[in-house]
């Protein structure tokens, strides 16, 4: 894509984001290599170097919880989750993490839906976000959903058992082979369905349940707009596609959009805190979240 053709893409963008009533943004893997985190998939992927990950992570989780935590404190976990981990403690919000907050602070966008674990878009000030692969700031009971943020993001000692429901606790990251939390499912859907326009940023939207959100939207009659270096799978059905890095593409959007004028949904209501989970926020006009289901098998989740 020439810079002509990118310019003009992010006019067309901010064209639609600003006749838009309810701005959602989905991002992947993508916006964060630019804080120095590798994506899975690619030339320099994780999984592309390491090899295929194992796909029974949360069932080995669950056979022995005790024996889990072992062989996290003794760092021998596979070398894809060994880098990855290195690269999030490193990492910084980029410009583009930083440009999407601050487009939800200007009322152009209303939420972002990540898959991302490594916590950025809150660093850079995004308030209302659902992080539909989990976090690596939080723990939680895979019995009754309850999260506590981790004193230490590299913890030295084994979380003890849930002190709600006495459960075993994990890290709040998905691993594979573990359902999405249905509070955190249901929240995703909710944003979804509410969008007339979603920004899809660095996401391959191949992986399941996530990646199928845009589709969702689409069928609802929202505008995509997509931000990623390379054609994927959803790029078709687009109506704009900015073949740039977010890092890039998302500040001149934000420049753009100041010029296009204040955006047609009016400024974001302030999000509720949720009660019983005050690290959560509920988006104004939400129904309240359910209570978590009891762990399931294995659920529609991949990662
Ligand atoms: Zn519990």
């Amino acid at each position: 894509m020439s810079t002509a053709d990118v310019s003009s893409a992010i006019s067309a963008a901010a064209q639609h984001i600003a006749s838009s009533e309810y701005v959602v943004a989905m991002t992947g893997a993508g916006i964060s290599v630019e804080s120095g985190i590798p994506p899975f998939r690619g030339p320099d992927g994780l999984w592309t170097k390491h090899g295929t990950p194992s796909h029974n992570g949360y069932q080995r989780f669950l056979e022995d919880p005790a024996a889990w935590w072992r062989r996290e404190m003794e760092r021998s976990v596979e070398p894809w989750v060994a880098e990855l981990r290195r690269a999030v403690r490193n990492a910084r919000p980029n410009p583009g993490h930083t440009a999407l907050a601050e487009m939800e602070r200007a009322g152009y966008v209303r939420s972002v839906i990540t898959q991302n674990i490594d916590g950025l878009h809150t660093d850079a000030g995004t308030e209302n976000i659902v992080e539909i692969h989990g976090s690596r700031r939080y723990l939680r009971c895979v019995e009754c959903g309850d999260k506590t943020p981790r004193t230490s993001l590299f913890a030295t000692e084994p979380a003890p058992p849930c002190n709600v429901c006495g459960g075993p606790v994990k890290y709040d990251s998905v691993l594979f082979g573990e359902p999405i939390p249905p509070r955190v499912m249901e929240s995703a859907r909710e944003e979804t369905n509410r969008a007339d326009c979603v920004l899809v940023i660095g996401s391959s939207s191949t992986v399941r349940p996530a990646g199928g959100l845009p589709r969702i939207a689409r069928a609802n009659g929202a505008k995509l707009i997509e931000v990623n270096t390379s054609g994927t799978r959803l790029t078709p059905v687009c109506d704009v596609v900015i073949q740039a890095p977010a890092a890039i593409a998302l500040p001149a959007l934000l420049v753009e959009l100041r010029q296009v004028g204040v955006p047609r949904g009016g400024l974001p209501g302030t999000p509720e805190p949720d009660e019983e989970h005050p690290e959560h926020v509920r988006f104004p006009g939400t129904r309240p979240q359910n209570p978590p289901e009891r762990r399931r098998r294995r659920g529609p989740g991949a990662e």
